[in-house]
């Protein structure tokens, strides 16, 4: 028997030792900053946090051009905190979560935030406002042990060299050791997978030309452009 046709190898992100970690998985958790989940409409009160997922072929890395994708007008960024997991687990508890963590990187939730609403307001899935093509940009992850805490420092997002988002890692409703114990109950974390934990308030839209760059204290910055609508 032959295998009718080749599928392409995961995405490699470079790390700060040198080496390249596959893609797996992508794991997002939504509304993790309460002034984010107000600014879209929701009371962080009385809704938790939550979960949705990206195809691992979304990933694209540091430097990248983001085509400006089809069928929206409203494609924004969101800067986030990704782990990536070097360790696999099921019902990891979150005294020991973080040993599960390989390392950690700037990362890019980027968003077609009218099919989001769209399907948001219908009661339907995210799936087309979020996982969307080229738009989990990943920027060098760096070894945990190496000096970063997930807990702490500043995460902040600017477009052209103006500050759009800044906030702290603490604010996080559901720090990094909890969203590993949560989503591990629900799934088997496996090695490979990245965790995207959520944006701070102050997204916004993106037109071709910007520049996006995510700093968090502690880690390499990641920069992309925005390219023309994908043709
Ligand atoms: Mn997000």
């Amino acid at each position: 028997m032959t295998v009718l046709f080749s599928l392409p190898p995961p995405v490699l992100v470079p790390t700060s030792t040198g080496d390249q970690f596959p893609v797996r998985r992508i794991l997002c958790v939504g509304r993790n900053y309460a002034a984010h989940a107000r600014e879209m409409g929701r009371d962080p009160d009385r809704e938790p946090p939550f979960f949705f997922t990206a195809w691992a072929e979304t990933v694209v890395l540091n430097g990248a051009i983001v085509a400006y994708p089809p069928k929206t007008v409203d494609f924004q960024y969101e800067a986030e905190l990704v782990v990536a997991i070097g360790r696999a687990g099921r019902n990891i508890r979150s005294d020991v979560a973080l040993s599960h963590a390989w390392g950690y990187a700037c990362g890019l939730d980027m968003t077609r935030r009218d099919l989001q609403l769209e399907a948001r307001a219908n009661g339907r899935p995210w799936d087309t406002g979020k996982n969307v093509e080229q738009s989990s940009p990943l920027g060098l992850i760096r070894k945990a042990g190496e000096g970063f805490d997930p807990g702490r420092g500043a995460i902040r997002l600017s477009v052209n060299g103006t500050v759009k988002q800044d906030a702290q890692l603490s604010d996080m409703i559901w720090p990094v050791a909890d969203i590993i114990s949560y989503l591990s109950g629900l799934y088997r974390l496996e090695p490979g997978d990245l965790i995207y934990t959520g944006t701070p308030s102050g997204v916004g839209p993106v037109v071709e030309g910007d520049v996006i760059t995510v700093n968090i204290d502690g880690l390499d910055p990641l920069t992309v452009r925005i390219g023309p609508r994908a043709s």
